[in-house]
């Protein structure tokens, strides 16, 4: 294989692009000039030195150089540290983040449970997710929030996970002392996080039940 062909492929698996546009960001990287694929290779490998996950939340986070192991969220303790919603990828977690005026933490499931599946454990990160829980349990958890897309299959992870917290945190569920709500209830079909605008998020927010 040769080199053109090399990095189509490697384009083409990024999410949402097709070989033929993945032929083209090829193509264009070869007209840059002035250094600008060196300069793009650096930031692709500074990436990795740069971005961390965060040991609680899971998200991806820029490290800081006090060598902490938690992102500036689950390290804020002016933020409720007791409510947290749960979202399916990073890019769901900033949008919240920009336009959400939400002052609790979350959780990144890195996915989503489909339909039918029969290892939801190896779409997300369950385990992870199960560590987590308990631990904010003991620190006095109040509410965990459904915050996924409102698809069929963002349904389905949001069912998943409620059943999930029900057998994890039985007695704290039945008794009340951990709520759980969801986001989405009311809001159109097909509403995704990422491309929410800001006044429907802050409402769902708001009459999150
Ligand atoms: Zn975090």
């Amino acid at each position: 294989m040769n080199s053109i062909e090399k990095l189509t492929r490697i384009f083409s698996e990024f999410p949402g692009i097709g070989p033929r546009q993945a032929r083209r960001f090829v193509y264009f990287l070869l007209t840059r000039q002035n250094g600008a694929l060196e300069d793009l290779s650096k930031n692709i490998l500074d990436l990795k030195k740069q971005v961390a996950v965060c040991d609680d939340c899971m998200r991806f986070y820029e490290k800081k150089h006090d060598k902490s192991k938690l992102c500036s969220i689950c390290s804020d303790h002016t933020r409720d540290q007791n409510i947290l919603m749960i979202v399916q990828r990073d890019v769901d977690l900033t949008s919240v983040e920009k336009n959400g005026n939400f002052n609790g933490i979350y959780f990144v499931l890195g996915g989503s449970v489909p339909i039918l599946e029969k290892e939801p454990e190896k779409k997300i990160r369950l385990s992870e997710f199960k560590n987590f829980i308990l631990k904010k349990n003991n620190e006095g958890l109040k509410e965990v929030i459904l915050g996924m897309n409102w698809n069929p299959e963002g349904e389905n992870t949001a069912q998943f996970i409620e059943n999930f917290l029900n057998k994890t945190l039985e007695k704290e569920v039945t008794s009340n002392k951990v709520k759980i709500s969801h986001l989405g209830k009311g809001l159109s079909m097909g509403t995704e996080l990422e491309y929410i605008d800001p006044d429907t998020l802050r409402n769902a927010l708001r009459n999150r039940n």
